[in-house]
């Protein structure tokens, strides 16, 4: 097996996938990074659908490990979509026709090239320069290309630190929305107004949350992994804009380690995720079996 899953492994990928699958899936461009790479979207199910959903992965360059499962993930729904495969005694093909799922597999592919390949693979002279300048080491990159930590940069609690300095861990921007990746992401979250948004990071098996919902029992529920209320003040990240903006959300902390995961945890991580879809969409389908507040889930 490849060490890698690469930004041109997605786009072959994506390009099979929507090939094979027209009738319940498209694959979009939802905006280009400053260094010229395009961040794609699939859009899975059915465009009609009151029900939206939102799945974002790899806002984090270092956590390019969700890009491939997520990726699996589409690809296992299309397959059993097409076999006419029943899910808890529904089809696949009914499960689909309910929602409408909007899936950013990579929302920031400029800082994962620079994660697996280092700074030859930026193409802009200035941005391979404040990669370089920053003296990190590659492998273990978390912002994009032009150093800002995404997951720093919504408005919500937005703190410029001055600080810290270009390329490091959390270093926010110079101001809300400075950055494209961002700025789609809101963008398409406005449009498309999801139900509710997951968020793939790694690592450590945790969930993040602010308010228990549905979702995060669900997840909790497939994976196992251990529940963490966020309780501090918003700090800029995705989750503070999406619970001031109303809308539910659970970031989803895959695999045991250090980011970047190893691919040797994709069988185990498989396990708990391959059915992701399927269990999101039999809750759209089947709204009873939204599970009550606090009905004998554990909190740890
Ligand atoms: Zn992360």
């Amino acid at each position: 097996m490849k060490k890698i899953y690469s930004y041109q492994d997605m786009k072959a990928d994506l390009k099979v996938l929507s090939e094979s699958y027209p009738e319940i899936l498209r694959v979009f461009r939802l905006a280009r990074t400053a260094d010229g790479r395009w961040i794609y979207g699939i859009r899975l199910g059915n465009s009609c659908a009151e029900k939206r959903f939102v799945i974002q992965a790899t806002m984090h360059a270092r956590e390019w490990f969700n890009t491939e499962l997520i990726m699996r993930m589409v690809s296992r729904a299309c397959g059993q979509w097409e076999k006419n495969i029943s899910y808890q005694g529904i089809t696949y093909r009914n499960l689909l026709d309910g929602v409408c799922f909007f899936i950013l597999p990579m929302v920031n592919p400029d800082g994962v090239a620079i994660s697996q390949k280092g700074p030859k693979a930026v193409r802009e002279d200035v941005l391979r320069n404040i990669v370089k300048e920053s003296g990190r080491t590659y492998w273990y990159w978390k912002a994009n290309a032009r150093g800002v930590d995404l997951n720093r940069n919504y408005s919500t609690g937005f703190a410029a630190d001055t600080r810290r300095e270009k390329g490091s861990k959390e270093y926010a921007g110079k101001r809300p929305f400075s950055e494209r990746e961002t700025r789609a992401l809101v963008k398409l979250i406005h449009t498309v107004k999801p139900m509710a948004v997951i968020n793939y990071h790694s690592a450590g098996h945790l969930l993040y949350y602010k308010e228990d919902n549905w979702l995060v029992r669900l997840a909790k529920r497939l994976t196992g992994y251990k529940l963490c209320q966020e309780t501090g003040e918003p700090n800029g990240n995705l989750g503070d804009w999406l619970s001031e903006n109303r809308i539910p959300w659970c970031t989803i902390e895959t695999c045991v380690g250090k980011a970047p995961a190893g691919r040797w945890q994709l069988s185990m991580e498989w396990k708990k995720h391959r059915n992701l879809l399927a269990e999101i969409a039999l809750v759209i389908a089947l709204p009873e079996k939204q599970e009550k507040k606090g009905s004998g889930q554990k909190r740890q």
